[in-house]
């Protein structure tokens, strides 16, 4: 299996190429030509390593509509430092394409530089959940367009108490929004949050 035998285009294979990936890792190879295929959503049980990021990251960009400068994908992590690495690598991926805009919501940093990069407009957030809850309260930026959020380390951030922050986000997101659970295990809160918001999900385990 090869990058190129997976559905995407040349500007996200370019990314890849760039940063000297060759061959897809197992979670890449099942979860890419899912999201680009399909309309479903997607539980994906897989550890940490697996080269998730990509996999979830590569079909966000391909799916972009980059002339539309709102946010579209909404990523969910449990940590400030996965944050930031998350966004470092989607920034990476997307070397290929023009204007892509991602960008970092994280709590513990001053909410106003992140405030003025919203307001200035990104395609991507990825945000830590209680972060995410005090952007929403303060109605600072257009959440309405989101048709994509992930789930990472689903189990991580349920572990860390972010049960009512996730439901929160994901009863204020559009409602048709496509969900997209990654979590190295499926405990009970984990299959509650994937029964409330997700429908019909395709499950993959790695
Ligand atoms: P992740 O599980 O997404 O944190 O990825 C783990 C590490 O593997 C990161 O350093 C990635 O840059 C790297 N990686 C992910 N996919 C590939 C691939 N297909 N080929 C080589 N390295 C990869």
């Amino acid at each position: 299996m090869q990058f190129t035998d997976l559905g995407l285009g040349p500007d996200v294979l370019a990314g890849i190429a760039k940063l000297g990936f060759e061959t897809p890792t197992p979670v890449q190879a099942e979860v890419i030509p899912f999201l680009l295929k399909s309309e479903q959503d997607l539980v994906a049980l897989a550890q940490t390593g697996t080269g998730k990021t990509a996999a979830f990251g590569l079909p966000l960009l391909e799916m972009l509509d980059v002339d539309r400068v709102v946010p579209q994908a909404l990523v969910l992590c449990p940590t400030r430092e996965l944050c930031k690495q998350i966004t470092h690598d989607i920034a990476a991926f997307a070397a290929g394409m023009s204007r892509v805009k991602v960008q970092a919501v994280y709590g513990g940093a001053e909410i106003s530089s992140q405030l003025l990069a919203l307001d200035r407009g990104v395609h991507i957030v990825v945000a830590t959940p209680g972060r995410m809850v005090d952007l929403l309260e303060r109605e600072c930026a257009d959440f309405s367009q989101i048709n994509h959020v992930v789930l990472d380390e689903a189990d991580v951030m349920l572990n860390m108490g972010f049960e009512e922050d996730l439901n929160t986000i994901l009863s204020s997101v559009p409602e048709k929004a496509r969900v997209f659970l990654f979590s190295a295990t499926m405990p009970r809160e984990v299959a509650r949050i994937a029964k409330n918001y997700m429908q019909h999900a395709h499950e993959i385990t790695v």
